[in-house]
């Protein structure tokens, strides 16, 4: 489990098994959902709702 720092209220969110940039979690205290955009460190931020945003398809 890896924590990051929720950036609407600044509380340690905990994230549960593999963080992966993109994924949705939810800050338990302000009820904010965040999307990860970084992992090293992990990073939350607001989902990105932009038209310009191509969605790339996540291959490895
Ligand atoms: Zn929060």
């Amino acid at each position: 489990m890896s924590d990051a720092v929720c950036p609407s209220c600044g509380v340690q969110v905990s994230v549960k098994g593999t963080p992966k940039i993109g994924m949705s979690v939810t800050c338990m205290a302000c009820d904010t959902e965040l999307d990860i955009v970084w992992l090293d460190p992990l990073e939350l931020d607001w989902p990105i709702e932009d038209d310009d945003f191509d969605e790339d398809v996540d291959e490895e």
